[in-house]
């Protein structure tokens, strides 16, 4: 059972040689009797980048637990069942959820999986567009950022596999939508191919209040934030009165030994905006009717999706820290299997 490790806690950037893909032992393919466990094939492999979180080891509780060294890393996946111990769950069900960065998994906890409804549609889907990325972005634009049609919008991320389909939610409702992304092809992407109507690479500017200024003269209704720091400050410099800022996430941020400081907080009493913060696993309960939708919008050519698919698992190590280094093109997942 091949499984990828990671070697020792990390600080700063990680590094692929903070992973080893070894080859761990051979796993019996049925479920210990009267466990209610599930033994699965993994499919497809999600990189995200709250995995981060999961590299260091924390003294305090964090919202996520810590890797534990020399066993396989968790995260989102596909995955099929192999032998089930469960009689509501077949061999051959497919589900997305929590499972090992390995060829088997055992997996103790079958209710924490989601099953997999549509398969007329490609089964990697369940890593962004239909797993957890997609109804981020759906929970964060919809629930968080309270749109109105007309409104002006910005994402930062905004080729990656949640703001992609921000960008695309916005249009949906008729708003004007600007991303950035780190670099030209993205760019590229982004007004050609996910229809935001600007995009510019955050890379290239030396002042990003005054680039913002410059593709939102009137100012921001919504900001959905994927990356903090100075972004943060050039937009909070940029809102409009009674804008909403979702803080979804802070990718520059998380490898930073000492997190930088914000400093246009004040703008938030003055400009009378509302910013929140959210997880997507305290709304789970409203996913089945976001699966439904946002599968016919893809069904209907409404929603285009960008994936950037690693192969194999040796490929994973690479691909998973890529996300710090914008790497990935699209939505990251590795292929451990298709079959
Ligand atoms: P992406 O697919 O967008 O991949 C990460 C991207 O972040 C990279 O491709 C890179 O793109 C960008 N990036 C990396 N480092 C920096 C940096 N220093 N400054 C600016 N941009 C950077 O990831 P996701 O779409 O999966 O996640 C986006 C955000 O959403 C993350 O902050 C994540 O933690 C958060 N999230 C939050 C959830 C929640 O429940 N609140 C759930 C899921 C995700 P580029 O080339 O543009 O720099």
């Amino acid at each position: 059972n091949k499984k990828v490790v990671l070697r020792h806690y990390v600080t700063g950037f990680p590094k692929e040689s903070d992973f080893e893909v070894v080859t761990g032992e051979t796993v019996s393919l049925k479920v210990p009797e009267g466990s209610g466990a599930v033994l699965v094939k993994n499919l497809y492999l999600s990189c995200d980048p709250y995995m981060r979180g999961r590299m260091t080891k924390h003294e305090d509780p964090s919202y996520v637990f810590d890797f534990t060294l020399g066993s396989a890393i968790v995260g989102y996946g596909v995955v099929r069942v192999v032998h089930s111990g469960k009689p509501n769950i077949a061999e051959g069900d497919l589900f997305w959820g929590m499972t090992g960065w390995e060829e088997y998994t055992l997996i103790e906890n079958p209710e924490s999986l989601f099953k997999i409804k549509y398969n007329d549609l490609p089964l990697s889907y369940y890593t962004g567009l239909l797993g957890m990325p997609g109804f981020t972005a759906d929970v964060g634009f919809h629930e968080i950022c309270s749109p109105q049609k007309g409104e002006y919008v910005f994402v930062s991320a905004a080729s990656g596999a949640v703001g992609q389909l921000v960008g695309q939610f916005a249009k949906l409702m008729g708003c004007y939508v600007v991303g950035s992304a780190g670099s030209d092809e993205k760019v590229e992407l982004l007004k050609n191919k996910l229809g935001f109507e600007e995009a510019f690479n955050y890379k290239k500017e030396t002042d990003l209040k005054a680039a913002l200024k410059r593709y939102f003269p009137e100012g921001i209704d919504i900001y959905f934030e994927n990356v903090g720091g100075a972004m943060l400050d050039a937009v909070l410099a940029n809102m409009r009165m009674n804008g909403r800022i979702a803080a979804c996430g802070m990718i520059s941020q998380y490898n930073l030994e000492k997190p930088e400081g914000v400093h246009n907080l004040f703008y938030l009493t003055t400009k009378r905006i509302r910013m929140q913060g959210f997880l997507v696993s305290d709304h789970y309960h409203k996913y089945p009717e976001f699966e439904d939708r946002v599968a016919q919008y893809v069904r209907e050519g409404k929603i285009f999706y960008l994936e950037d698919i690693a192969e194999g698992l040796e490929s994973a190590p690479a691909a998973l820290i890529g996300l710090f280094s914008g790497r990935n093109v699209g939505k990251q997942l590795v292929a451990v299997s298709r079959e």
